[in-house]
């Protein structure tokens, strides 16, 4: 499978150069030439089918010119090798759970898809490949544990010191031998430009192989499709479901729309926002018009320029308007997400996590408009690794066994300010 760019200047590569590169130089997104086509007989027997297997049918196509079938079987094997249970909360409403992975988010399923793909294309590189990500939280976490000793590959991570939640710290400060946190002095933008201005810095790029591990790369975006046909797996109902997908950077929703694409049985989709309501507006207007990010409690949602909208638009052949009939969208506020959390928990006894919540929401809104339409609340991240739940709830939460053993290892980061002088240099030092 070759692989374009969204802006039509960078020439196409394989699968393995779109991993390696991440991002293509004239600032597209990587995009496959061809959707793949699942059969009937395929759909029909996903209820037989082990998660290994779908994951393994699902990416094939994908990825079959650059990952022999061994390797990306075993690769298959390690990214869900946890439970995506989808729990009916009443007959229109079930909730498919993404957050039992080593760091409780979803994210760690592209995560360790990535890191095993970059592990099996470094051994050919001739610089050390170096991934730098920045986060507010979620993605670091998943990128760090999907990356823990993975061989020949380092792994800097730059986050907002005191804006992560507590578990989030945890799992970001307490990581493998080959990951650096970098505790930085400022908030996730300073993060994020520090990371942007090491990745287009050349005389760094002359040393060291550096890729960033955002869902701007298809290693990171593409697996995420796998979670459709694991919920699908488990639906009984026969018309297929609304999937209410919690969205920021758009990865995941289009991942999803990937699926649907692909021949997956989906009756329609919601993007569910937060005050970032851009793509909302866009449903709703037919005009995209990026903005400035304004913070919410489900911070991992505060996106203002969500980068994978070209790929939900190219998923539609360009047609907008087939986009729009196709993907409903609401903007929840944090009121109402905290409102959601609190009847929830009142209604079914279920606790769910603030990005959950506005999946939620959004979905239940929509069902005032489609009363027949049943959906699946697609929940991101466990409620445990958001403080705000505990706080509105009034109550603890308890944190998986695995996580509290993190508090008996030491914690270990470098706390630095935001000039990037530092960062290059400890950058500098990983070169070997
Ligand atoms: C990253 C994240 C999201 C948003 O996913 P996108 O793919 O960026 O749209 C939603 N919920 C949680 C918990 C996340 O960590």
């Amino acid at each position: 499978m070759q692989y374009f760019s969204t802006n039509h200047r960078s020439a196409s590569v394989s699968f393995r150069d779109a991993a390696i590169i991440g991002q293509p130089d004239d600032k597209g997104l990587y995009f496959p030439a061809e959707l793949s086509t699942v059969s009937d007989e395929f759909l029909a027997s996903l209820p037989e089918l082990s998660n290994e297997e779908i994951a393994f049918n699902v990416m094939r196509p994908y990825v079959a010119d650059s990952l022999p079938d061994d390797v990306l079987a075993e690769i298959c094997t390690e990214t869900v090798s946890f439970d995506f249970p989808l729990v009916a909360l009443n007959e229109n409403i079930s909730v498919l759970e993404l957050f039992h992975g080593p760091t409780l988010a979803f994210k760690d399923v592209g995560a360790r898809f990535m890191s095993r793909c970059l592990e099996y294309f470094a051994r050919d590189i001739s610089k050390r490949p170096v991934v730098i990500v920045a986060t507010s939280g979620d993605t670091g976490g998943a990128v760090a544990n999907g990356f823990a000793d993975a061989d020949g590959v380092d792994v800097v991570i730059l986050f907002p010191k005191g804006l992560v939640s507590r578990i989030q710290e945890l799992q970001l400060t307490r990581c493998g031998s080959n990951v650096t946190p970098l505790e930085v002095n400022g908030n996730f933008d300073d993060c994020q430009r520090l990371a942007k201005t090491a990745l287009a810095d050349t005389d760094l790029g002359s040393k060291l192989f550096l890729t960033s591990a955002n869902s701007i790369n298809v290693a990171r975006w593409l697996p995420q499709q796998i979670y459709y046909f694991l919920a699908v797996k488990q639906w009984k109902d026969v018309e297929p479901p609304v999937f209410s997908v919690p969205s920021g950077n758009f990865g995941n929703i289009a991942a999803a729309v990937l699926a649907y694409r692909s021949g997956l049985p989906v009756r329609s989709f919601v993007a569910a926002c937060n005050a970032n309501d851009v793509f909302t507006r866009f449903i709703r207007t037919g005009s995209f018009e990026a903005k400035p990010s304004v913070p919410t409690i489900s911070n991992a949602m505060d996106i203002g320029d969500p980068s994978n909208f070209v790929r939900i638009v190219e998923l539609f052949g360009g047609d907008t308007d087939k986009l729009r009939r196709m993907i409903a969208s609401y903007s929840i506020s944090d009121e109402e997400t905290a409102e959601t959390i609190r009847s929830v928990h009142d209604r079914f006894g279920y606790i769910l996590d603030p990005h959950g919540a506005v999946a939620f929401a959004a979905l239940t809104r929509h069902q005032e408009f489609f009363a027949e339409d049943k959906g699946i609340v697609v929940e991101t991240a466990h409620p445990v690794k958001f403080d705000s739940v505990e706080k509105i709830l009034g109550m603890k939460i308890e944190a998986p066994a695995s996580i509290l053993d993190l508090e008996k290892i030491p914690k270990w980061s470098i706390e630095i300010g935001t000039s990037y002088q530092t960062v290059k240099d400890i950058l500098l030092s990983l070169e070997s």
